[in-house]
């Protein structure tokens, strides 16, 4: 059946969301790093692991992460800032090195960082492909490989978790919506997808899961003039079966339980957080 109107009105610009509250203790006594953890949904991660009982190492390239080890902090948990660039080879080696020594040892990987450099193929540089691909895709292989090493090196730590370890890989529906204008960026989606399956299918011997989430349109800075006025807002409605914008919440709500033993028969997947974007909205009435 389909129907030209909604069975309710649709939500209002920058109104009508869930409340959140009382995280579930799902991480007690893990460690996690987050990176790009200073800025929308890397930070809304960082601190959702922190309430579900993880410490926490805050990734972050530029400005400060003050204010996301505070809020970790705040929880009870320990935080520890560690600045580095996610396409830099050794200073991915060396993070999770100081990680390591800090913690003791490493149980969950969140490689959220990326990036935009958007143009039209006949005008992208290679500066500008080089860039997207570096940080979003080789970013990530480099943190989960050194988080992989130490799962490896320590085994299942029983008394947190059933896994050796956990990577939780943030993707996009870009993975599978191309996107024109973007290629680089939906390049390093799709690829991040092969990547996290290739990943996922040789560790699972090892006990080590490894997943992904593909965010659709989430309020956070690199999408800001999708979402901040009404009009924009209202065009992105269109995309949107479920008719609000998600929130870093909604994502980081996800990461917690990708990452926890609630999940643990789950490896391999892609866990779309996206009220339906991937759901062709544009066949909702009628195709
Ligand atoms: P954001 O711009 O708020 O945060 C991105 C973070 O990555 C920042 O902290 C930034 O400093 C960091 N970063 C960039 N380059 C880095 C590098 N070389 N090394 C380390 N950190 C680096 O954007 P966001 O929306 O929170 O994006 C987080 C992730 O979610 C990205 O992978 C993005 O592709 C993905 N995503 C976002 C949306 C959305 O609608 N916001 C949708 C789908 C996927």
């Amino acid at each position: 059946m389909t129907t030209s109107t909604p069975a309710v009105s649709p939500r209002e610009f920058d109104t009508d969301l869930p409340a959140y509250d009382r995280m579930p203790q799902l991480l007690t006594g893990q460690v996690a790093l987050v990176t790009g953890a200073n800025s929308g949904i890397g930070q809304a991660v960082a601190i959702a692991m922190a309430q579900a009982g993880a410490d926490v190492v805050v990734n972050y390239v530029a400005g400060s992460a003050d204010a996301v080890v505070a809020a970790i902090e705040k929880t009870g948990r320990r935080a520890l800032a560690v600045k580095a660039d996610v396409s830099q080879e050794d200073e991915v080696v060396a993070m999770v090195a100081q990680a390591v020594k800090t913690f003791g040892t490493l149980d969950i990987m969140v490689a959220n960082a990326g990036l935009q450099r958007d143009s039209a193929l006949v005008d992208m540089t290679m500066a500008e492909w080089n860039k997207v691909i570096g940080v979003n895709l080789t970013g990530q292989f480099l943190c989960a490989r050194e988080a992989a090493k130490e799962f490896l090196r320590r085994g299942v730590r029983r008394e947190v978790s059933v896994a050796a370890g956990k990577i939780v890989c943030m993707s996009s529906v870009h993975e599978v919506i191309p996107w024109a204008g973007h290629v680089n960026y939906a390049s390093s989606k799709g690829g991040i997808q092969m990547m996290m399956k290739s990943l996922a299918q040789e560790l699972a011997p090892h006990r080590i899961r490894v997943n992904a989430i593909g965010p659709g349109a989430i309020r956070t800075p690199i999408n800001t003039s999708a979402w901040n006025t009404p009009e924009a807002y209202a065009q992105l409605m269109t995309l949107v079966p479920y008719r609000r914008i998600g929130e870093p919440q909604d994502i980081a709500n996800a990461a917690v339980f990708l990452a926890s033993d609630m999940a643990d028969y789950i490896n391999g997947i892609t866990l779309f957080v996206d009220g339906g974007m991937t759901c062709y909205p544009g066949f909702a009435t009628g195709g």
